[in-house]
């Protein structure tokens, strides 16, 4: 490890694509000191809470497949090896890939630690108390994901009901659903996915709160970045916001969503309005046999460890910058990275993430970072 001590000018907290992006600059940084080319560099270390790299993408499903091709799906320096399978590189391979990096820059990743709380420190500065001791940093740049916190509504009956509930962060393939009725519910990526996942060999019935939104065929996960980033500079400017990705559908049409849903597979029906012990009943009164729901109902940043802080919130999540939307309003030490576009263009993906963590790493540094 970089630092012997627990006393760091930048702690991240993650390390899974976002944190190993602010990894590569802060490598840079100690690199252009070590040749010469520029002062100090802050020292630095990764905290991260799971056993193995690869951040959520160990945990995905196995038929799993990106929005887009590997040259498209790269972390600031080094390119994704090409995928030699069919359509777009799995989970697996995103994960051996992240390995990868951060072993060829040497990142001073720490794991298992999970962080518990961040709290400013007297003078200044945090202090980050983990399940393996005590850290103190003069900034703290989260990038935790949103994998350990899902968001599963509450509807009525929920607990009467006798089958299988998971969801989406419990999915690992279709396997042990074959010949089940299984309800998936929602209309977004993971959703489209799953569904499409199950609908070879299991009962399917997708139901979503309004009818599905495709991006059309040929939006891929670059065409999203463009979109993103255009909004978030539109907002910075200080005009109307684009609408962004949203404007343009909900789900990308990977290839497996896209034959499923072209061999006329994919029917949502509308969001149901109780669950019965051996079903779901809909809004018109009708039962639906259930043995298994899978909510495909999202996640929520992963925060709870800077409760301490008390920051402001906006439209539910921290207040940001508008000029560096992953610096906190609150206390200019703290960034955030990769939880959704109010953080970043398009701080969510492999290829969003890069541009917003240089910005973070030199807004921290006090310095250029090339
Ligand atoms: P994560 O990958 O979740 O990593 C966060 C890390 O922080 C984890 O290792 C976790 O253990 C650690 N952590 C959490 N809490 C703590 C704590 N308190 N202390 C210490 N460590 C902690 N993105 C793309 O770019 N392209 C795609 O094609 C794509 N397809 C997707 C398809 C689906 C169905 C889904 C669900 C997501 C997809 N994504 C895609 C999104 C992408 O997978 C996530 O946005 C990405 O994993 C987020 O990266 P991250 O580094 O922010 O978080």
């Amino acid at each position: 490890p970089v630092n012997s001590g627990r006393d760091v000018d930048v702690l991240v907290i993650g390390g899974g694509q976002a944190g190993l992006a602010a990894g590569f600059y802060l490598n840079r940084l100690r690199r252009d000191e070590a040749s010469g080319r520029s002062g100090p560099a802050p020292t630095f270390a990764i905290l991260d809470a799971n056993a193995e790299p690869g951040g959520a993408w160990q945990h995905y499903w196995n038929s799993l497949e990106l929005f887009s091709p590997a040259a498209y799906s790269s972390l600031p320096g080094y390119q994704m090896p090409a995928w030699q399978g069919e359509g777009n590189p799995s989970a697996d391979h995103v994960a051996n890939y992240l390995r990868t990096y951060e072993s060829r820059y040497d990142l001073p990743v720490h794991r298992p630690v999970r962080v518990e709380a961040v709290r400013m420190g007297e003078g200044g500065g945090y202090i980050v108390d983990t399940d393996h001791g005590r850290w103190t940093s003069r900034v703290v740049i989260n990038a935790t994901g949103s994998w350990n916190t899902p968001d599963i509504p509450r509807l009525p009956g929920s607990d009467g009901f006798t089958g299988q509930q998971l969801h989406t962060a419990g999915y690992r393939g279709p396997e042990s659903y074959a010949g089940r009725n299984v309800v998936v519910v929602g209309g977004g990526n993971s959703g489209a996915q799953i569904a499409a996942d199950l609908v070879p060999t299991a009962h399917v019935t997708w139901v979503t709160r309004t009818p599905p939104r495709y991006l059309p065929d040929d939006v891929d996960g670059r065409a999203l970045f463009d979109i993103a980033t255009r909004r978030v500079k539109a907002l910075a400017a200080g005009e109307p916001g684009t609408g962004g990705v949203a404007s343009l559908g909900d789900i990308v049409a990977v290839p497996a969503v896209r034959k499923a849903r072209d061999a006329g597979l994919l029917d949502a029906r509308p969001m149901f309005a109780r669950l019965l012990p051996g079903g779901v009943q809909e809004e018109d009164g009708g039962k639906l046999d259930a043995d298994v729901i899978i909510w495909c109902t999202g996640f929520r940043p992963d925060l709870q460890h800077l409760q301490p802080l008390g920051l402001t919130l906006r439209n539910g999540v921290p207040a940001t910058d508008a000029q560096l939307p992953a610096q906190s309003v609150d206390s200019p030490g703290l960034f955030f990275l990769g939880y959704g576009d109010w953080c970043g263009p398009a701080s969510a993906t492999l290829i969003g993430v890069g541009a917003t963590a240089r910005d973070s790493v030199a807004a921290a540094a006090g310095m250029p970072v090339r």
